[in-house]
């Protein structure tokens, strides 16, 4: 059935690392390979094999008009055909920089980039820059990205100083980030008595999607928002997963909090490399050339991935994510009722055109509680999954995407999957 993927692996895994360009896509807690893609359209993503799926991967996010959407298709044509990149100014990045400022107001000025990682690192050289501080916080479970500063898991005990993550992470680089739980008050304040001083930012996902869906507690963003601004500590929303997929103004739009920088990625590049971030004027007027941080990219607001992220953030509308609620109170509703019949544990945690369900009887709100699901269970009914035709993120830790191409009768088709892979795999 995964015959000629198989293959194409085992050519792949001689050449790059893994058989992969990024780590998460090598279906490492899920199988034994990935599936090599041949095309995709819509909802739907097509392998080598000839197997059809419903994707809810999405690329990992970006994709929230589903693959090869026309207009997008169209707007990198068009675009490709007129030259591929400058080292110039276009009107196209001001145009994307408008519309990115007009759905998420915090953004006063914007720089693009080519990667979230960028993104969430020139935010806090910035960060850093503006406020003469050398510590950053982060939060356990939340990913930012591969750089240094950020690839930092939690020390032993609350709120003490970060580790590397992996080899290669300097020590002295982890000193500076400050760890602690996800949506745990108490953690927060004791780091910034201890450290408070000395901390630059604070940088979060507003709803954590590397840890599978996790979103904030009741009144947490605005608790972490308070306690920011009476320590002069910048708070960054990372929303490389969040933006334009929690909801039409983002997620700080959605909760209605205010952050003084926001990264951005995934859908605002429509598929193609993109990263950005912006925020209070004040701060971004501190970038080169207009200021004295430095940050540079040779393809940095490059015209196809402005065009293709403009055919992507002009086609969703207010009714786009009343369309992606609706959907997933149906999946939320049917996953609830196929694992009860088959009495199995599920939390499903969702915001907007993303939703997450972990193998556990929950609730989860950290990356502790994240842990506690079925990791072996996960396994099984992946590869059960994708026999019945669907196609999850390969790994318990992500969430599931929609997009507006996505139908009522996929989210059906996709339930009886489910119950279908649970049969098998639960006997
Ligand atoms: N920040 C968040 C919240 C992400 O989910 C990701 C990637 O998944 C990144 C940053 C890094 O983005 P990229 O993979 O484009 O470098």
């Amino acid at each position: 059935m995964y015959n000629k993927s198989k293959e194409l692996y085992d050519e792949a895994v001689k050449v790059m690392p893994g058989g992969v360009n990024s780590p998460a896509r090598a279906f490492k807690s899920v199988g034994d390979h990935p599936l090599f893609i041949d095309h995709a359209k819509g909802a739907r993503l097509y392998d080598v094999d000839g197997n059809e799926f419903i994707d809810y991967s999405l690329s990992f996010g970006p994709l929230i008009l589903g693959h090869a959407d026309d207009k997008v298709v169209k707007s990198v044509q068009d675009a490709a055909v007129k030259g591929t990149s400058f080292g110039a100014p276009t009107e196209l990045e001001t145009t994307m920089a408008e519309l990115v400022m007009e759905r998420v107001p915090s953004i006063e000025m914007v720089r693009m980039v080519s990667s979230g990682t960028e993104a969430t690192l020139a935010a806090l050289r910035l960060a850093r820059g503006y406020t003469g501080r050398s510590k950053i916080l982060k939060f356990e479970g939340c990913y930012h990205g591969h750089s240094d500063s950020l690839l930092i898991k939690a020390g032993s005990g609350v709120a003490t100083l970060g580790l590397p993550d992996s080899p290669g992470v300097p020590e002295g680089t982890a000193k500076n980030t400050i760890t602690v739980p996800y949506n745990d008050e108490a953690s927060l304040t004791e780091a910034f008595d201890k450290f408070g001083d000395d901390i630059a930012a604070v940088i979060m996902e507003p709803v954590a999607g590397n840890m599978g869906v996790v979103p904030p507690v009741e009144g947490y963003l605005q608790f972490v928002r308070d306690l920011t601004e009476k320590n002069n500590t910048l708070l960054i929303f990372d929303e490389v997963m969040t933006g334009f997929r929690v909801g039409y103004n983002s997620a700080q739009g959605y909760f209605g909090i205010t952050p003084d920088l926001t990264c951005l990625g995934k859908v605002i590049g429509g598929g193609l490399p993109v990263g950005a971030y912006g925020g209070k004027k004040e701060i971004m007027e501190r970038i080169a050339p207009s200021g004295d941080i430095y940050q540079a990219g040779t393809l940095s607001g490059n015209p196809l991935a402005m065009s293709t992220g403009l055919a992507t953030l002009s086609q969703l509308t207010e009714e786009s994510y009343d369309y992606f609620g609706k959907l997933a109170d149906q999946l939320e509703a049917g996953l609830k009722k196929v694992f009860a019949k088959h009495d199995q544990p599920i939390t499903v945690n969702r915001a907007g055109s993303m939703i997450g369900f972990f193998l556990t009887e929950g609730p989860v709100t950290d990356f502790d509680s994240a842990n506690t699901s079925d990791l072996e269970l996960f396994r099984a009914m992946y590869q059960a999954l994708l026999d019945e035709g669907v196609y999850l993120p390969p790994s318990q830790f992500e969430g599931m995407f929609l997009s507006t191409k996505h139908t009522e009768a996929d989210i059906e088709t996709t339930i009886n999957a489910f119950d279908k892979a649970l049969s098998k795999v639960t006997g």
